[in-house]
């Protein structure tokens, strides 16, 4: 069968773009690639933690990347993505909730969403390499249950918080979460300051 050309320009058009839209959220991981995928810290602390509950009922399609308070170890939290190709996990130490008062609203710096009363938390990771030996580490307030991607979705609201009042689209607002988390991947590696 013989295309016209245009038709065929405007296919590869329509699926560079479905490529682009199949690699803007997470692809299902088994527990095996989450444990695999840890860059900042030892074999022994990837084998303890605990992955998330029921991995394979999570809603992939809306997540930006897999964040999770440690089911049996509520200080720590881990945060996996994609990046540069690969996947990418870093774990987190839950150093304190930033809201103190009750009316106070803090906001996550991954996805901006506001909240109230501790739903926002300051975690730190551990920055990969010599940095990390000397004890270097990042920190960002993020939601403190890691759910930026279904709150910037509409799937969960912020009791009492809720999005910073801007004009973008869900789209757009969950590009600029999965650009935050590749800004804070950087970090960790130092492949930025
Ligand atoms: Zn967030």
């Amino acid at each position: 069968m013989h295309l016209p050309s245009h038709w065929l320009h405007s296919l590869i058009i329509c699926l560079e773009t479905l490529g682009k839209l199949a690699s803007t959220v997470m692809r299902p991981v088994a527990e095996r690639d989450i444990r695999a995928s840890f860059i900042n810290c030892s074999k022994g602390e990837t084998k303890r933690l605990n992955p998330p509950r029921e991995l394979a009922d999570l809603p992939w399609a809306d997540l930006d990347f897999l964040g999770w308070r440690d089911p049996g170890a509520p200080e720590r939290a881990y945060l996996v993505a994609e990046h540069d190709g690969s996947l990418a996990g870093i774990a987190l130490r839950v150093t304190s909730g930033a809201a103190r008062g009750f009316t106070s609203r803090s906001m996550c710096s991954l996805c901006l969403t506001t909240h109230t009363n501790g739903g926002v938390a300051l975690m730190t990771a551990r920055r990969t390499g010599e940095a990390g030996r000397q004890g270097n580490t990042v920190g960002h307030y993020l939601c403190a249950d890691l759910a930026c991607s279904l709150y910037v979705r509409g799937r969960k609201e912020a009791p009492g918080g809720g999005p910073i009042d801007e004009s973008l689209t869900v789209d757009e607002k969950a590009a600029r979460v999965r650009a935050n988390v590749a800004a804070f991947l950087a970090k960790v590696t130092g492949a930025s300051t």
